[in-house]
Protein backbone atom coordinates (compact mmCIF):
# COMPACT_ATOMS: atom_id res chain seq x y z
CA UNK A 1 0.00 0.00 0.00
CA UNK A 2 1.27 3.30 -1.00
CA UNK A 3 1.86 6.00 1.44
CA UNK A 4 -1.49 8.61 1.67
CA UNK A 5 -2.46 12.03 4.25
CA UNK A 6 -5.61 11.17 5.66
CA UNK A 7 -7.59 14.12 6.42
CA UNK A 8 -10.50 13.77 8.95
CA UNK A 9 -13.94 16.85 7.82
CA UNK A 10 -16.29 17.94 10.68
CA UNK A 11 -19.15 19.50 8.39
CA UNK A 12 -20.09 19.16 4.78
CA UNK A 13 -19.02 22.58 3.96
CA UNK A 14 -15.35 21.94 4.72
CA UNK A 15 -15.80 18.47 2.91
CA UNK A 16 -16.33 20.10 -0.40
CA UNK A 17 -13.63 22.84 0.41
CA UNK A 18 -10.78 20.12 0.95
CA UNK A 19 -12.13 17.48 -1.77
CA UNK A 20 -11.93 20.22 -4.06
CA UNK A 21 -11.65 19.64 -7.64
CA UNK A 22 -14.57 21.12 -9.93
CA UNK A 23 -18.00 19.90 -10.95
CA UNK A 24 -16.75 19.39 -15.13
CA UNK A 25 -13.74 16.87 -14.04
CA UNK A 26 -15.89 14.04 -14.36
CA UNK A 27 -13.22 10.79 -13.77
CA UNK A 28 -13.93 10.98 -9.81
CA UNK A 29 -13.14 7.63 -9.20
CA UNK A 30 -9.27 7.98 -10.57
CA UNK A 31 -9.35 11.37 -8.42
CA UNK A 32 -5.84 11.98 -6.29
CA UNK A 33 -8.44 13.00 -3.25
CA UNK A 34 -11.11 10.16 -2.13
CA UNK A 35 -13.71 10.94 0.40
CA UNK A 36 -13.52 7.61 2.80
CA UNK A 37 -17.15 6.22 4.22
CA UNK A 38 -16.92 2.71 5.61
CA UNK A 39 -13.49 2.00 3.36
CA UNK A 40 -14.79 -1.20 2.83
CA UNK A 41 -14.27 -0.49 -1.21
CA UNK A 42 -11.70 2.31 -0.56
CA UNK A 43 -9.25 0.72 1.30
CA UNK A 44 -9.67 -2.55 -0.49
CA UNK A 45 -8.59 -1.59 -3.48
CA UNK A 46 -5.61 0.79 -2.13
CA UNK A 47 -4.22 -2.72 -1.02
CA UNK A 48 -4.75 -3.97 -3.99
CA UNK A 49 -3.20 0.03 -5.84
CA UNK A 50 -5.70 0.09 -8.45
CA UNK A 51 -7.31 3.03 -6.44
CA UNK A 52 -3.99 5.19 -4.99
CA UNK A 53 -5.08 8.55 -3.81
CA UNK A 54 -2.55 10.59 -2.13
CA UNK A 55 -4.98 12.14 0.18
CA UNK A 56 -8.19 10.51 1.82
CA UNK A 57 -10.80 12.54 3.30
CA UNK A 58 -12.66 10.82 6.57
CA UNK A 59 -16.65 12.33 5.59
CA UNK A 60 -17.69 10.56 8.91
CA UNK A 61 -17.95 12.88 10.82
CA UNK A 62 -20.93 13.73 8.90
CA UNK A 63 -22.85 11.04 9.95
CA UNK A 64 -24.88 13.32 12.35
CA UNK A 65 -26.91 15.27 9.12
CA UNK A 66 -25.97 12.78 6.18
CA UNK A 67 -27.26 9.28 8.08
CA UNK A 68 -30.80 9.85 9.07
CA UNK A 69 -33.47 7.55 8.30
CA UNK A 70 -36.81 9.20 7.12
CA UNK A 71 -40.27 7.67 6.38
CA UNK A 72 -43.25 10.25 5.51
CA UNK A 73 -46.78 10.23 3.38
CA UNK A 74 -44.24 11.83 0.69
CA UNK A 75 -41.80 8.87 0.69
CA UNK A 76 -38.27 7.71 1.97
CA UNK A 77 -35.12 9.62 2.92
CA UNK A 78 -31.79 7.87 3.18
CA UNK A 79 -28.56 9.84 4.17
CA UNK A 80 -25.48 8.84 2.58
CA UNK A 81 -23.53 7.57 5.38
CA UNK A 82 -26.41 5.35 6.94
CA UNK A 83 -25.05 2.04 7.33
CA UNK A 84 -26.37 -0.55 5.38
CA UNK A 85 -27.44 -2.63 8.15
CA UNK A 86 -29.15 -0.02 10.00
CA UNK A 87 -31.61 0.60 6.96
CA UNK A 88 -31.92 -3.50 6.51
CA UNK A 89 -32.94 -3.93 10.02
CA UNK A 90 -34.99 -0.54 9.84
CA UNK A 91 -38.57 -1.98 10.25
CA UNK A 92 -40.73 0.63 8.92
CA UNK A 93 -37.96 0.66 5.87
CA UNK A 94 -39.18 -2.85 5.34
CA UNK A 95 -42.51 -2.72 6.26
CA UNK A 96 -43.22 0.23 3.32
CA UNK A 97 -39.69 -0.26 1.18
CA UNK A 98 -38.86 -4.09 1.43
CA UNK A 99 -37.11 -3.78 -1.81
CA UNK A 100 -34.92 -1.48 -0.08
CA UNK A 101 -34.38 -3.51 3.69
CA UNK A 102 -33.63 -7.26 0.99
CA UNK A 103 -31.20 -5.78 -1.19
CA UNK A 104 -28.65 -4.54 1.56
CA UNK A 105 -29.43 -7.58 3.74
CA UNK A 106 -28.54 -9.81 0.45
CA UNK A 107 -25.19 -8.21 0.16
CA UNK A 108 -21.44 -8.89 1.76
CA UNK A 109 -22.04 -9.53 5.23
CA UNK A 110 -22.76 -8.69 8.23
CA UNK A 111 -19.45 -6.98 9.26
CA UNK A 112 -18.73 -5.52 6.06
CA UNK A 113 -23.09 -4.26 6.25
CA UNK A 114 -21.91 -2.97 9.85
CA UNK A 115 -19.05 -0.82 8.44
CA UNK A 116 -20.23 0.35 5.12
CA UNK A 117 -23.04 3.21 3.74
CA UNK A 118 -25.45 3.47 1.36
CA UNK A 119 -23.50 6.47 -0.89
CA UNK A 120 -20.10 3.70 -0.72
CA UNK A 121 -21.98 0.96 -1.80
CA UNK A 122 -23.90 2.40 -4.73
CA UNK A 123 -20.13 3.91 -5.84
CA UNK A 124 -18.50 0.51 -5.11
CA UNK A 125 -16.24 -0.73 -8.03
CA UNK A 126 -16.72 -4.00 -10.39
CA UNK A 127 -15.48 -7.01 -9.03
CA UNK A 128 -13.88 -7.78 -13.01
CA UNK A 129 -10.61 -9.75 -11.93
CA UNK A 130 -8.62 -8.15 -14.31
CA UNK A 131 -9.25 -4.62 -13.19
CA UNK A 132 -8.58 -5.57 -9.57
CA UNK A 133 -5.22 -7.25 -10.71
CA UNK A 134 -2.75 -4.90 -11.44
CA UNK A 135 -0.66 -7.50 -12.90
CA UNK A 136 -2.99 -7.56 -16.18
CA UNK A 137 -2.03 -4.43 -18.18
CA UNK A 138 -4.70 -4.45 -20.05
CA UNK A 139 -7.80 -2.93 -18.47
CA UNK A 140 -9.12 0.22 -20.15
CA UNK A 141 -11.29 0.73 -16.68
CA UNK A 142 -7.82 0.99 -14.94
CA UNK A 143 -5.44 1.76 -17.61
CA UNK A 144 -7.36 3.66 -20.60
CA UNK A 145 -6.59 2.53 -23.82
CA UNK A 146 -5.09 -0.58 -22.85
CA UNK A 147 -7.64 -3.13 -23.63
CA UNK A 148 -9.98 -5.60 -22.22
CA UNK A 149 -8.29 -9.03 -20.88
CA UNK A 150 -11.75 -9.78 -19.82
CA UNK A 151 -13.08 -10.37 -23.56
CA UNK A 152 -10.37 -13.10 -24.69
CA UNK A 153 -10.76 -14.13 -20.67
CA UNK A 154 -12.66 -15.54 -18.43
CA UNK A 155 -15.74 -13.97 -18.41
CA UNK A 156 -18.08 -15.79 -16.43
CA UNK A 157 -18.98 -13.17 -13.81
CA UNK A 158 -19.05 -10.51 -16.63
CA UNK A 159 -22.20 -8.44 -18.20
CA UNK A 160 -24.60 -9.66 -20.71
CA UNK A 161 -26.24 -5.96 -20.96
CA UNK A 162 -24.66 -2.47 -21.35
CA UNK A 163 -21.87 -3.75 -22.58
CA UNK A 164 -19.04 -2.14 -25.12
CA UNK A 165 -16.20 -3.19 -26.89
CA UNK A 166 -14.20 -1.71 -24.54
CA UNK A 167 -15.58 -2.78 -21.13
CA UNK A 168 -17.94 -5.70 -19.95
CA UNK A 169 -17.65 -5.43 -16.79
CA UNK A 170 -20.73 -6.05 -13.82
CA UNK A 171 -21.84 -3.34 -11.90
CA UNK A 172 -21.53 -5.50 -8.59
CA UNK A 173 -24.09 -4.02 -5.84
CA UNK A 174 -27.28 -4.57 -5.04
CA UNK A 175 -29.13 -1.43 -3.20
CA UNK A 176 -28.83 0.69 -6.93
CA UNK A 177 -30.80 -2.20 -8.76
CA UNK A 178 -33.85 -1.39 -5.24
CA UNK A 179 -33.21 2.63 -5.66
CA UNK A 180 -33.28 2.34 -9.74
CA UNK A 181 -36.71 0.17 -9.35
CA UNK A 182 -38.09 3.24 -6.87
CA UNK A 183 -37.00 5.82 -8.90
CA UNK A 184 -34.84 7.31 -6.58
CA UNK A 185 -33.46 10.82 -6.80
CA UNK A 186 -29.95 11.34 -5.13
CA UNK A 187 -29.01 14.45 -3.56
CA UNK A 188 -25.39 15.58 -4.85
CA UNK A 189 -23.47 18.19 -2.38
CA UNK A 190 -20.31 20.44 -4.24
CA UNK A 191 -19.10 23.26 -4.21
CA UNK A 192 -21.90 25.01 -5.66
CA UNK A 193 -24.48 23.70 -3.29
CA UNK A 194 -27.16 20.96 -3.78
CA UNK A 195 -28.14 19.27 -6.87
CA UNK A 196 -30.22 16.41 -7.40
CA UNK A 197 -30.13 13.94 -10.28
CA UNK A 198 -31.89 11.20 -11.21
CA UNK A 199 -30.88 7.66 -9.82
CA UNK A 200 -30.65 6.06 -13.27
CA UNK A 201 -28.73 9.12 -14.35
CA UNK A 202 -25.70 8.73 -12.21
CA UNK A 203 -24.20 5.41 -13.33
CA UNK A 204 -22.45 5.91 -17.19
CA UNK A 205 -22.28 2.74 -18.90
CA UNK A 206 -18.88 1.74 -20.41
CA UNK A 207 -19.28 3.32 -24.07
CA UNK A 208 -15.65 4.17 -25.28
CA UNK A 209 -14.46 5.41 -21.78
CA UNK A 210 -15.17 2.41 -19.01
CA UNK A 211 -12.86 4.56 -17.15
CA UNK A 212 -15.64 6.68 -15.95
CA UNK A 213 -18.16 5.78 -14.09
CA UNK A 214 -20.43 8.08 -12.87
CA UNK A 215 -22.07 11.92 -13.81
CA UNK A 216 -20.97 12.72 -10.39
CA UNK A 217 -18.25 15.71 -10.56
CA UNK A 218 -14.72 15.62 -8.72
CA UNK A 219 -14.92 16.94 -5.07
CA UNK A 220 -19.02 16.15 -5.11
CA UNK A 221 -20.12 13.87 -2.53
CA UNK A 222 -23.49 12.13 -2.40
CA UNK A 223 -25.66 13.55 0.64
CA UNK A 224 -28.62 11.10 0.17
CA UNK A 225 -30.92 9.57 -1.78
CA UNK A 226 -35.47 9.88 -1.50
CA UNK A 227 -38.02 7.62 -3.10
CA UNK A 228 -41.61 8.19 -3.69
CA UNK A 229 -43.88 5.64 -2.14
CA UNK A 230 -44.66 3.59 0.07
CA UNK A 231 -44.10 0.44 -2.54
CA UNK A 232 -44.85 -2.46 0.00
CA UNK A 233 -45.82 -5.09 -2.34
CA UNK A 234 -41.96 -4.56 -3.76
CA UNK A 235 -38.80 -7.77 -4.35
CA UNK A 236 -35.46 -7.74 -4.39
CA UNK A 237 -34.67 -11.94 -5.38
CA UNK A 238 -30.86 -12.71 -5.89
CA UNK A 239 -29.50 -15.76 -7.44
CA UNK A 240 -25.80 -16.51 -6.67
CA UNK A 241 -23.03 -19.00 -6.46
CA UNK A 242 -23.41 -19.61 -2.75
CA UNK A 243 -26.27 -18.67 -0.51
CA UNK A 244 -24.20 -16.08 1.73
CA UNK A 245 -21.63 -13.72 1.28
CA UNK A 246 -21.54 -13.29 -2.46
CA UNK A 247 -22.24 -11.40 -5.40
CA UNK A 248 -24.95 -11.42 -7.67
CA UNK A 249 -24.86 -13.85 -11.11
CA UNK A 250 -28.67 -12.37 -11.83
CA UNK A 251 -30.99 -10.56 -9.48
CA UNK A 252 -34.10 -8.61 -10.01
CA UNK A 253 -35.75 -5.63 -8.12
CA UNK A 254 -39.50 -5.48 -8.32
CA UNK A 255 -41.98 -2.99 -7.45
CA UNK A 256 -45.68 -3.67 -8.38
CA UNK A 257 -48.66 -1.39 -8.26
CA UNK A 258 -51.27 -4.10 -8.47
CA UNK A 259 -54.82 -3.51 -8.06
CA UNK A 260 -57.69 -6.48 -8.25
CA UNK A 261 -55.50 -8.22 -10.32
CA UNK A 262 -54.69 -5.77 -12.69
CA UNK A 263 -50.73 -4.33 -13.09
CA UNK A 264 -51.83 -0.63 -12.40
CA UNK A 265 -47.68 0.15 -12.49
CA UNK A 266 -44.72 -1.94 -12.49
CA UNK A 267 -40.99 -1.23 -11.61
CA UNK A 268 -38.40 -3.95 -13.05
CA UNK A 269 -34.62 -3.25 -12.03
CA UNK A 270 -31.56 -5.49 -13.36
CA UNK A 271 -28.53 -6.79 -11.37
CA UNK A 272 -25.63 -9.11 -11.37
CA UNK A 273 -26.19 -8.93 -15.53
CA UNK A 274 -25.17 -5.25 -16.37
CA UNK A 275 -22.79 -2.86 -16.72
CA UNK A 276 -24.68 -0.14 -14.76
CA UNK A 277 -27.77 -0.99 -12.48
CA UNK A 278 -30.52 -1.27 -14.76
CA UNK A 279 -34.02 -0.56 -15.47
CA UNK A 280 -35.92 -3.25 -17.90
CA UNK A 281 -38.12 -0.65 -19.71
CA UNK A 282 -39.20 -3.41 -22.12
CA UNK A 283 -40.77 -5.89 -19.53
CA UNK A 284 -42.50 -2.80 -17.49
CA UNK A 285 -44.30 -1.74 -20.91
CA UNK A 286 -45.48 -5.35 -21.37
CA UNK A 287 -46.66 -5.84 -17.60
CA UNK A 288 -48.56 -2.09 -17.25
CA UNK A 289 -52.45 -2.77 -17.74
CA UNK A 290 -52.21 -6.39 -18.11
CA UNK A 291 -54.06 -8.81 -15.46
CA UNK A 292 -51.41 -10.71 -13.54
CA UNK A 293 -50.05 -14.08 -14.71
CA UNK A 294 -47.02 -16.30 -14.28
CA UNK A 295 -47.05 -16.39 -18.17
CA UNK A 296 -47.48 -12.67 -18.35
CA UNK A 297 -44.64 -12.36 -16.07
CA UNK A 298 -42.33 -14.82 -18.32
CA UNK A 299 -43.17 -12.93 -21.02
CA UNK A 300 -41.86 -9.42 -19.42
CA UNK A 301 -38.94 -11.23 -18.49
CA UNK A 302 -38.05 -12.45 -21.99
CA UNK A 303 -38.64 -8.88 -22.94
CA UNK A 304 -35.80 -8.09 -20.12
CA UNK A 305 -33.39 -10.06 -21.71
CA UNK A 306 -33.71 -9.34 -25.65
CA UNK A 307 -31.00 -6.87 -26.19
CA UNK A 308 -28.58 -9.28 -24.03
CA UNK A 309 -25.20 -10.83 -25.44
CA UNK A 310 -23.55 -13.57 -24.23
CA UNK A 311 -19.62 -13.78 -23.83
CA UNK A 312 -17.79 -17.48 -23.95
CA UNK A 313 -18.85 -18.08 -20.30
CA UNK A 314 -21.46 -15.91 -19.43
CA UNK A 315 -24.03 -16.70 -21.85
CA UNK A 316 -26.03 -18.94 -19.22
CA UNK A 317 -26.52 -15.62 -17.13
CA UNK A 318 -29.02 -14.65 -20.00
CA UNK A 319 -31.64 -17.95 -18.83
CA UNK A 320 -30.57 -17.05 -15.46
CA UNK A 321 -31.60 -13.63 -15.35
CA UNK A 322 -34.91 -14.65 -17.11
CA UNK A 323 -36.26 -16.79 -14.38
CA UNK A 324 -34.95 -14.73 -11.75
CA UNK A 325 -37.04 -11.97 -13.17
CA UNK A 326 -40.02 -14.12 -13.42
CA UNK A 327 -39.92 -15.57 -10.35
CA UNK A 328 -38.91 -12.05 -8.96
CA UNK A 329 -42.62 -10.71 -10.57
CA UNK A 330 -44.46 -13.87 -9.03
CA UNK A 331 -43.42 -13.41 -5.17
CA UNK A 332 -44.16 -9.72 -5.98
CA UNK A 333 -47.57 -10.20 -7.38
CA UNK A 334 -48.30 -12.92 -4.55
CA UNK A 335 -47.06 -10.40 -1.54
CA UNK A 336 -49.75 -8.60 0.68
CA UNK A 337 -49.62 -5.02 0.01
P1 LIG B 1 -16.04 3.32 0.80
O1 LIG B 1 -15.12 2.18 0.57
O2 LIG B 1 -15.72 4.23 1.91
O3 LIG B 1 -16.17 4.18 -0.53
C1 LIG B 1 -16.38 3.59 -1.80
C2 LIG B 1 -16.12 4.67 -2.87
O4 LIG B 1 -17.12 5.66 -2.81
C3 LIG B 1 -14.81 5.39 -2.68
O5 LIG B 1 -14.31 5.73 -3.95
C4 LIG B 1 -15.20 6.64 -1.92
O6 LIG B 1 -14.29 7.69 -2.16
C5 LIG B 1 -16.56 6.94 -2.48
N1 LIG B 1 -17.52 7.51 -1.53
C6 LIG B 1 -17.94 6.97 -0.36
N2 LIG B 1 -18.94 7.69 0.16
C7 LIG B 1 -19.16 8.72 -0.70
C8 LIG B 1 -20.10 9.80 -0.73
N3 LIG B 1 -21.00 9.97 0.24
N4 LIG B 1 -20.05 10.66 -1.77
C9 LIG B 1 -19.14 10.48 -2.76
N5 LIG B 1 -18.22 9.50 -2.79
C10 LIG B 1 -18.26 8.61 -1.78
N6 LIG B 1 -21.89 -5.14 -2.08
C11 LIG B 1 -23.09 -5.54 -2.51
O7 LIG B 1 -23.92 -4.69 -2.88
N7 LIG B 1 -23.42 -6.86 -2.56
C12 LIG B 1 -22.57 -7.83 -2.14
O8 LIG B 1 -22.92 -9.01 -2.17
C13 LIG B 1 -21.29 -7.44 -1.67
N8 LIG B 1 -20.38 -8.35 -1.24
C14 LIG B 1 -19.15 -7.92 -0.79
C15 LIG B 1 -18.20 -8.86 -0.39
C16 LIG B 1 -16.95 -8.43 0.03
C17 LIG B 1 -15.93 -9.42 0.47
C18 LIG B 1 -16.63 -7.05 0.07
C19 LIG B 1 -15.29 -6.57 0.54
C20 LIG B 1 -17.57 -6.11 -0.33
C21 LIG B 1 -18.82 -6.54 -0.78
N9 LIG B 1 -19.77 -5.65 -1.24
C22 LIG B 1 -20.99 -6.05 -1.67
C23 LIG B 1 -19.39 -4.25 -1.40
C24 LIG B 1 -19.70 -3.44 -0.19
O9 LIG B 1 -21.11 -3.41 -0.01
C25 LIG B 1 -19.14 -2.05 -0.45
O10 LIG B 1 -17.73 -2.17 -0.32
C26 LIG B 1 -19.64 -1.01 0.50
O11 LIG B 1 -21.03 -0.87 0.41
C27 LIG B 1 -18.98 0.33 0.21
O12 LIG B 1 -19.39 1.26 1.17
P2 LIG B 1 -18.30 2.04 2.05
O13 LIG B 1 -19.05 2.99 2.89
O14 LIG B 1 -17.40 1.09 2.76
O15 LIG B 1 -17.54 2.80 0.89
FE1 LIG C 1 -11.11 -3.89 -17.40
FE2 LIG C 1 -13.71 -3.73 -17.98
FE3 LIG C 1 -12.21 -5.36 -19.35
FE4 LIG C 1 -12.68 -5.89 -16.78
S1 LIG C 1 -14.18 -5.87 -18.40
S2 LIG C 1 -10.71 -6.04 -17.88
S3 LIG C 1 -12.82 -3.81 -15.93
S4 LIG C 1 -12.00 -3.13 -19.28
Amino acid sequence: MRPFAYQKVMDPASAVQVLGGTAESVDAAAAAVQPLAGGTTLIDLMKLEVMRPSVVVDINPLAGAWSAIELDNAGLRLGALARMSDVAASGEVRKHYPVVADSLRLAASPQLRNMATLGGNVLQRTRCTYFRDVSYGNCNKRNPGSGCAALEGFNRSHAVLGTSEHCVATYPGDFAQALMALDAVVEITGKSGTRRIRFSELHRPPGNAPQIETTLGAGELISGFTVAGPWPRSIYLKARDRQSYEFALASAAIALDLRDGIVRDARVALGGVATVPWRAHAAEALLRGQPFSDDLARRAADAAFTEARGLEHNAFKIALGRRVTARALHLAATMEA
